[in-house]
């Protein structure tokens, strides 16, 4: 099957790898139709981890059942499902308590190829209605952006009536306007410097803060009568080189009490670290302003299998639309192009969904 393979540091290609099987009773085999690339991605693509070199790339999937193991009850041929990026067991202490994210059992396999073995099928593929080929665009937001945005959210304890800041128009960030929207906040803040970027954020009602061109504390300041936002959200990426500009942005513009969610990435190995703290992997947080305010602050991966059957059937009732991101639709051969547009931000690239 064909597959995109790792190469080294800004270098991704398609090539042919061994077919994907079923290896255990409990496998479904799943023919890949659409997947994504994301943020987290760029840490690989861009050298900042050890991924080795030809190992397969990719983890937002959604496809058609082709074949089951004989442990599988629930799950049938010609079923379409949509994929957790974070595929677990169910049945760990972890699993137990919804914290999927934090499997103690089971890693998920690569996946942007042709076919996907995905362990404990009944429990990690979410079944799709007869809608799904229609709204394919925006189910496959289901694998991760969408619950990871949602999950932001949670995490800084977004309620009706919040006013919500979030730094970052990516993907992830856009979701996680969307979340805050859903849940009835009653303003939405969203911080970057890409223009494009930013009028996406507008198109679902939220307020556009370029931070190249204001202080953007001053600006939640000013939209929040002096007060400061009740949540904050963080999808952009911690990287131990960097004082972490958008964390700090939000301590010192979230309200005395109010909470914040992180889900962007801290990348410890940074290649590029300098000075003593980032050497050893850390970052300098105003944890001072943080702990005088009070406020509270939820961090980590997103346990995606928590939220993405309510996040499923807002989609199927017409009550969200994840796919008003997407920017660019392209085939699988296309792939090594899409990685490098994605990483250098490229005017109007936002969501690439690789179809096959
Ligand atoms: P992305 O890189 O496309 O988007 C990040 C955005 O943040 C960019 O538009 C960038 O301009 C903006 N940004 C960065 N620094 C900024 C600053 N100082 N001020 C204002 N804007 C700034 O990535 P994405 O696909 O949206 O993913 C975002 C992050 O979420 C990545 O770190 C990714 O790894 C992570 N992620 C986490 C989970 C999870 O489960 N926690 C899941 C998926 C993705
Ligand atoms: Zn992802």
């Amino acid at each position: 099957m064909k597959a995109v393979v790792y190469q080294g540091p800004h270098d991704v290609a398609v090539t042919d790898v061994p077919d994907a099987k079923i290896e255990r009773p409990t496998d479904v085999l799943v023919r890949v139709t659409t997947t994504n690339i994301c943020g987290s991605d760029l840490h690989m693509y861009e050298g900042r981890t050890s991924f080795e070199k030809g190992r397969t790339f990719g983890h937002e999937n959604m496809g058609e059942v082709v074949e089951i193991g004989k442990g599988v009850e629930k799950v049938k041929v010609g079923d379409r499902v949509v994929l957790p990026f974070n595929i677990s067991c169910g049945f760990c202490k972890n699993c137990e308590r919804g914290l999927t994210n934090y499997c103690l059992t089971t890693q998920p396999d690569p996946s942007a190829a042709e076919l996907l073995r995905v362990p404990f099928g009944d429990h990690n593929a979410l079944r799709l209605g007869e809608d799904a080929q229609d709204k394919e665009n925006d189910y496959v937001m289901l694998s991760d952006i969408f619950p990871t945005g949602y999950h932001a959210t949670e995490m800084a304890g977004v309620i009706p009536g919040d006013s919500v800041v979030i730094a970052g128009a990516g993907p992830v960030g856009l979701m996680a306007a969307l979340s805050a929207t859903i849940k009835g906040a009653a303003k939405v803040m969203v911080v970057d410097r890409h223009p494009d970027r930013l009028a996406l954020a507008e198109q679902i009602g939220a307020i556009a803060i370029d931070d190249s061109k204001v202080d953007p504390v001053q600006a939640v300041l000013d939209e929040t009568m002096g007060l400061g936002a009740d949540r904050g959200c963080e999808p952009t990426i911690l990287r131990a080189t960097k004082i972490p500009a958008t964390l700090n942005m939000l301590i010192n513009s979230v309200r005395f009490t109010g909470g914040i969610g992180t889900v962007g990435v801290f990348v410890p190995q940074d290649p590029g670290a300098k000075g003593e703290l980032a050497k050893q992997g850390k970052v300098a947080i105003d944890f001072g302003t943080h702990w005088f305010k009070g406020q509270t602050m939820g961090n980590g991966q997103a346990p995606v299998k928590r939220y993405n059957r309510r996040l499923r059937d807002l989609i199927a009732a017409d009550k969200a639309k994840p796919s008003w991101i997407v920017s660019h639709e392209i085939s699988l051969d296309q792939a090594a192009d899409a990685y490098r547009n994605f990483d250098a931000r490229s005017e109007g690239w936002t969501k690439t969904e690789v179809l096959s």
